[in-house]
């Protein structure tokens, strides 16, 4: 791209239209849409709680710097070696976490460096390793406060998050079975010798068995343990009732 010499091409963050600008340009208005929009890079020096910073340059938190935002979106980096406290973070050109960085808030970026001696106190990270601007939604960042921020594309990236999901899903499921086969056996001890009871043990031991089977090994075995134990309640129950 041929661009003319001492000039650089930017983004405007409220409707996303990109034009260019002089390379030493501070703020401009919109060609599109005649917001005004910061182009140069931000310097954070001090605490500032803002609702929104956001620059088509980059920011830099320094040491004694403090963000505290609702949102924040930079479109060539963020540094910070001082605090970000916000809810969320739209980074295009990677994020720099230097040893005394202290970070709250989710983050959407390409990637990230975090120097030894970083706190992160808590934040959703979505980076995607060598993914274009546009499969982290980054080349169409959200531009309202409070609007959700867009799915992902299909990337490497998301599939094993994805994954990782539904192992944790499915260890809950385990849990929840295991939880329910114990409630089963507590209601059974509790009232021994009534058919309802046993009918109602059984049922839950099959709804939990149920919820098991949806998922693979771990908790089969599980399902298994309560159907047995199940089984065994139901008959120890008709012996005593017959007798
Ligand atoms: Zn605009």
């Amino acid at each position: 791209m041929a661009k003319a010499a001492g000039s650089k091409t930017v983004q405007c963050y409220h409707c996303r239209q990109q034009f260019d600008v002089g390379a030493r340009a501070m703020t401009v208005a919109c060609a599109k849409c005649g917001q005004r929009v910061i182009v140069h890079d931000l310097e954070v020096k001090n605490a500032q709680g803002v609702t929104k910073l956001r620059t088509c340059g980059k920011i830099i938190v320094e040491r004694k710097g403090k963000i505290i935002a609702q949102l924040v979106e930079a479109h060539q980096g963020i540094e910070v070696h001082g605090t970000v406290d916000a809810k969320r973070v739209c980074v295009r050109g990677g994020v720099l976490m230097g040893a005394k960085a202290t970070w709250r808030g989710d983050l959407r970026t390409e990637r990230v460096h975090i120097e030894t001696g970083a706190k992160i106190q808590g934040g959703r990270f979505e980076i995607a390793t060598n993914a274009s601007a546009a499969d982290l939604g980054l080349e169409d960042l959200p531009g309202v406060e409070g609007e959700p921020l867009p799915p992902l594309n299909g990337t490497a990236e998301k599939q094993s998050i994805g994954q990782r999901a539904a192992a944790a899903r499915a260890s809950r499921a385990a849990a929840k079975a295991a939880a329910a086969s114990a409630k089963a056996e507590a209601k059974a001890n509790a009232a021994p010798g009534t058919k309802a009871d046993a009918a109602r043990s059984a049922s839950t031991a099959t709804a939990s068995k149920k919820t098991a089977s949806k998922k693979k090994v771990a908790k089969k075995k599980v399902a298994k343990t309560t159907k047995k134990k199940a089984k065994k309640k139901v008959v120890r129950k008709k012996k005593t009732g017959g007798s």
